[in-house]
């Protein structure tokens, strides 16, 4: 099917950044602002445009990196002892500026059992001091519109918040379409840069005890009606990527017109 832009780049590079500054945007939202020299020659897509993160973590001596070989990161980064491997989760740009360059990432902040912070990046994304080190691998675009659609439908938990604001913010003005998009908190919603004829229903958790995802997962199970032609994206935890992708195929959506990702899975899930 054809697409309008690149996808995944065939020699994903790396880029070396250090933190600028690290900042709350809203109640479940950690903004760090990374720059250096290595990003004046990063060329931002727009759209979901996702990397692979590198973090130092508080046990480790130093950022040591993989050797990376072409396009192959996963051996050389499981051949570095345990102990001095890198941290290494995947992300959004959900800001460039190339003048200064200079890149966000929003991490979503979460929580274990007892409410504890949890996850390597999401705490080094809280505790970030100007001048920490990082790398990312650019892995270019997940969405995927087929030339032509004649809608777009976008579904995501607040891991996706990001995507689905760079998403609204790049796409042709004229386009037509929805955005069903769960946050944990009312302070979660941000103004969207969208075009005129992008509809948006925020969801917003009743409960920190509901997996993420379910709410947004039963909001789109209210659309029955899906145009064959469209094209749907729907990202977040697993059960909302794998189940989305089923309804919206169900309703009659090829799914070669569905881009889906199980960005991460609840420990619930896991445990099944
Ligand atoms: C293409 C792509 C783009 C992504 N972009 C972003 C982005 O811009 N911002 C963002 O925040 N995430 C994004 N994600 C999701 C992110 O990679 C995962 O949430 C990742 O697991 C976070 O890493 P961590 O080190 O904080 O937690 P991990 O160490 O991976 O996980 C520790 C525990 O936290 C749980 N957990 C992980 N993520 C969440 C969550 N969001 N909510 C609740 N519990 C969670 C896990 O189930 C696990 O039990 C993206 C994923 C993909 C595939």
């Amino acid at each position: 099917m054809a697409t309008t832009r690149p996808l995944m780049p065939q020699n994903p590079q790396l880029f070396r950044a250090e933190v600028l500054r690290s900042e709350r945007v809203s109640p479940s939202l950690q903004r760090v602002t990374v720059s250096g020299p290595d990003l004046t020659g990063f060329s931002w897509l727009g759209y979901d445009h996702w990397f692979r993160l590198f973090l130092r973590l508080p046990h480790q001596r130093g950022l040591r990196l993989p050797e990376f070989e072409g396009g192959r990161w996963w051996q050389p980064y499981l051949a570095i002892p345990e102990d001095e491997r890198p941290h290494c989760a995947n992300y959004t740009v959900a800001g460039f500026r190339p003048a200064a360059a200079e890149m966000d990432i929003d991490f979503v902040v979460h929580h274990g059992p007892t409410g504890e912070p949890e996850g390597g990046a999401a705490i080094w994304a809280c505790r970030a001091r100007r001048g920490d080190e990082l790398a990312l691998l650019d892995q270019g675009l997940l969405f995927d519109r087929p030339t032509g659609a004649s809608e777009v439908l976008l579904v995501a938990d607040e891991s996706g918040l990001p995507a689905t604001t760079g998403i609204l913010r790049s796409l042709p003005r004229d386009t037509v379409g929805h955005l069903i998009q769960e946050v944990p908190a009312p302070g979660d919603r941000r103004t969207l840069d969208a075009p005129a004829a992008m509809t948006v229903t925020w969801v917003v958790r009743d409960s920190t005890a509901t997996v993420p995802g379910t709410a947004a997962l039963t909001e789109l199970r209210r659309h029955t009606r899906v145009d064959p032609v469209g094209y749907a994206y729907v990202v977040g935890e697993s059960t909302l990527a794998a189940e989305g992708r089923r309804h919206l195929h169900a309703s009659g959506l090829p799914k070669d017109r569905i881009t889906f990702s199980g960005y991460w899975k609840h420990r619930l899930h896991e445990a099944a």
